[in-house]
């Protein structure tokens, strides 16, 4: 089932759902579960599985040059969907990424993920590759989510690569776009995030996911700002709780979210990283008990790959 369906079937109640990570490569399908186990009691309508691109590493070899390998350390995003929708009943939303896809490999994909009864993308432009300094499109890939999010509704219209096929199935996906409370770190002014972040449901997008934030003021006026600006989906706030010390640096400078004074002075008071956990769940709690009284469909929390404490959260609120 769609998430718009979804979100018309709860009739006006918040949910819950949460986003997981691919395990490392090596790592099995269980791990997956042991993730996911946890959290099927608050009754998620959909669960997303992020995508991860390759990654550049250069190895030294014995005449003391560089070799450049492709590695990939987090495949299986559609095995993994395919294996929720088996075991749990449960729609799975697969990430997908103009990063590393020509328009033939996303048509493939999508392809793919038809077949497997998947009915719902997110669709992403992705980052730099991690060596790399800025984003730089396949040849014959997309620059934009935007653009990715036309191909996605022309395979939908049943107008695939290939103009000469013949009575070609139309797919019916339900797409996600990722939009930015405080603006994606790479856009110049918040002004000129949403423009784009209309095109996005200009093109075809049915619903949008925020990046993670903090200060539920920045989702409110971001709200408001899209409103205004006439985007009318829902836009589904991601929520994320501080569970180490460390990311008072590391997701500032990831995510380009602020985090709140109070949060901070909270955090550095911590002895160890179990007491950081429990003052991110207490803030993650207060701010979503707010956002609930907001019309909010989803609450969506990023779990990566750790369920204890959005199981802690989940278990004040649903
Ligand atoms: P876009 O919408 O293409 O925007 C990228 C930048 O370009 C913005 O600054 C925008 O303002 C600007 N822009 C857009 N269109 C134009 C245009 N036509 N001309 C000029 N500028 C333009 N990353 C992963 O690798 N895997 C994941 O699974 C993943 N999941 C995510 C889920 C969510 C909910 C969010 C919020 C982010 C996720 N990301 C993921 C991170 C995301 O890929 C990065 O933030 C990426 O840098 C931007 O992706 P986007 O889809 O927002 O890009």
């Amino acid at each position: 089932m769609k998430v718009i369906e979804h979100i018309e079937k709860a009739n006006g109640k918040t949910q819950f759902s949460f986003e997981i990570l691919p395990p490392l490569k090596g790592q099995n399908i269980q791990s997956i579960f042991d993730g996911i186990d946890p959290l099927m009691e608050f009754n998620p309508p959909f669960i997303d599985v992020t995508y991860h691109r390759e990654e550049y590493v250069y190895e030294e070899q014995e005449n003391g040059l560089l070799q450049k390998k492709v590695v990939r350390k987090r495949p299986g995003t559609v095995g993994i969907c395919a294996a929720i929708q088996n075991k749990y009943n449960v729609d799975a939303i697969p990430h997908i990424l103009c990063g590393g896809f020509s328009k033939e490999d996303t048509e493939n994909f999508l392809i793919d993920l038809g077949f497997l009864g998947i009915d719902n993308v997110m669709a992403l432009r992705g980052d730099a590759v991690k060596s790399e300094t800025y984003f730089t499109a396949e040849k014959d890939g997309h620059s934009y989510a935007s653009d990715l999010v036309t191909q996605i509704t022309d395979l939908n219209n049943g107008d695939y690569l290939d103009v000469e096929l013949q009575n070609s199935t139309p797919t019916d996906f339900c797409i996600g776009v990722a939009g930015y409370p405080e603006k994606h770190l790479e856009a110049p002014n918040l002004d000129s995030d949403v423009h784009f972040l209309k095109k996005k449901i200009k093109n075809g997008a049915s619903y949008v996911v925020t990046q993670m934030f903090f200060d539920n003021k920045k989702y409110f006026s971001f709200v408001d700002k899209c409103r205004s600006e006439g985007i009318t989906v829902p836009i589904i706030p991601g929520l994320k709780p501080l569970s180490t010390k460390k990311q008072l640096n590391v997701i500032p400078q990831r995510f380009n979210a602020d985090l709140p004074e109070e949060l901070i002075k909270e955090v550095l008071k911590c002895k160890d990283n179990a007491a950081v956990r429990q003052v991110g769940v207490e803030w993650c709690v207060a701010q979503s008990k707010e956002l609930m009284t907001g019309n909010i469909p989803f609450l969506h929390y990023y779990s990566m790959g750790k369920s204890d404490n959005i199981r802690s959260i989940a278990m004040e609120l649903f």
